[in-house]
């Protein structure tokens, strides 16, 4: 997510939204819905069958704020469609300079997020979204480099596989990396059985209510994954968690209740609680982890870090298939750098409580793009629409908003 505030340039909220349309279309997207409220609104946007966006707006004419979920190329459009209506363009602070701002300040107070964290030796990313230093244009690669033929692609796209020849072109003319792809081995319907067992899991969920959902679109398209080994170096010294949770508030909710569990054994053995509570242990690590980076730029396709595992003892060298295969958006250098933080996010939300982090990440090898075949499944239950994804060579779910039924909604038929 980018966001941005901008204070004292005098924003006309209803002709900024109303300005927003046109600028996205420049870029190819639609406006799929709005919702405006009195000092707000939500504009949802798509392009194409995938590509999902959202810009939030709010505040007044003197401090507004501004949400984007999507791509920069967005962001960059809406302060356009800002600047062109406001008093005064000339006090906009732009996004990507208090996007440099905040992580500056981010850096300082990393410390407070990882208490006690020593800063590994090599030079660490913090775990947001670098910031984007301006590229020079890159030279455009405009014919297959295996057989001449030519190429068309999107300018974020930095590998492109032929459409006759089926060869990896890097568009910056560079060596393609290591590639393989996955077979297909389930079916559309068998996707959609796996599809309904992960969706009759939702609370207030049966399998009856999952069945009679309306299963709609269902669409395959092999996906590439990089897959990027990390080796974990270094000590913690904490408490490690019952079950793992990337959630603050249940980090803590564990906390409370071994602190409880540890005071009611200690008035029972009539010693002291702390004994039990206070596990806080040291423990060095030492540990490759295999991160999956899928190298597109939609954060709906990203599966959370330890949820998904690639079939890579399944892997085949790549061909051209009669699916539609995604092309890749996220290099190689990038998809280490996210792997980086997705590693020690992992590794961190292994305990509730952290006094010294003091581990490092690093690169194992080059990363390797496998394309994955997926199944992209649809279905509407009790009026509202969710996806799943399917892994069609393993089987395994890999994004999937599970439902989630208020009490009273009954199924509809
Ligand atoms: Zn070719």
């Amino acid at each position: 997510m980018i966001s941005a505030r901008y204070r004292e340039i005098g924003v006309r909220m209803e002709n900024f939204q109303q300005a927003i349309p046109g600028y996205v279309q420049q870029v190819g997207w639609t406006v799929k819905k709005t919702i405006s409220g009195q000092n707000s609104f939500m504009i949802e946007l798509k392009k194409g069958l995938f590509d999902k966006a959202m810009i939030k707006a709010r505040g007044i004419p003197q401090d507004i704020y501004v949400e984007v979920e999507g791509p920069q190329e967005i962001m960059d459009i809406v302060e356009q469609a800002l600047a062109g209506s406001c008093d005064n363009p000339g006090a906009i602070v732009g996004w990507k300079q208090q996007a440099a701002q905040q992580a500056m300040e981010l850096a300082k107070s990393f410390a407070g997020i990882f208490p006690g964290m020593i800063p590994p030796p090599a030079p660490a990313q913090a775990p947001t979204q670098p910031v984007q230093v301006p590229t020079p244009a890159k030279p455009k690669l405009e014919a297959c480099m295996h057989c001449a033929a030519p190429l068309t692609y999107d300018p974020e796209e930095v590998l492109v596989i032929c459409n006759y020849c089926g060869y990896i072109n890097n568009t910056t003319g560079e060596q393609a990396p290591r590639y393989s792809m996955l077979p297909i081995v389930l079916s559309g319907s068998q996707a959609i059985e796996i599809a309904k067992d992960h969706a009759a899991k939702g609370v207030f969920v049966t399998r009856g209510m999952a069945e009679s959902a309306e299963w709609g679109l269902i669409v395959m398209r092999y996906v590439p994954n990089w897959a990027v080994t990390i080796n974990l170096e270094g000590d913690i010294e904490g408490r490690k968690a019952l079950f793992k949770t990337k959630d603050v508030k249940k980090q803590v909710a564990q906390e409370v209740a071994l602190q409880a569990i540890g005071g009611a054994l200690g008035g029972m053995l009539g010693g002291s609680g702390e004994a039990v509570a206070d596990r806080t242990e040291r423990m060095s690590i030492s540990e490759a982890m295999d991160v999956p980076v899928v190298a597109r730029k939609a954060p709906e396709f990203q599966p959370d870090a330890g949820a998904y595992k690639i079939p890579l003892d399944r892997k085949e060298p790549f061909k051209k298939t009669g699916e539609e295969t995604l092309n890749v958006e996220i290099s190689a250098q990038e998809a280490t750098e996210r792997a980086k933080g997705l590693a020690l996010q992992e590794l961190r939300s292994r305990y509730t409580f952290v006094s010294r982090f003091g581990v490092g990440a690093y690169p194992m090898g080059e990363p390797e793009l496998i394309y994955a075949p997926w199944w992209f499944i649809e279905y509407r239950m009790g009026g509202r629409s969710f996806s799943v994804i399917v892994d069609a060579c393993s089987g395994s779910v890999i994004a999937g908003q599970r439902p989630w039924l208020p009490k009273g909604v009954t199924k509809r038929r």
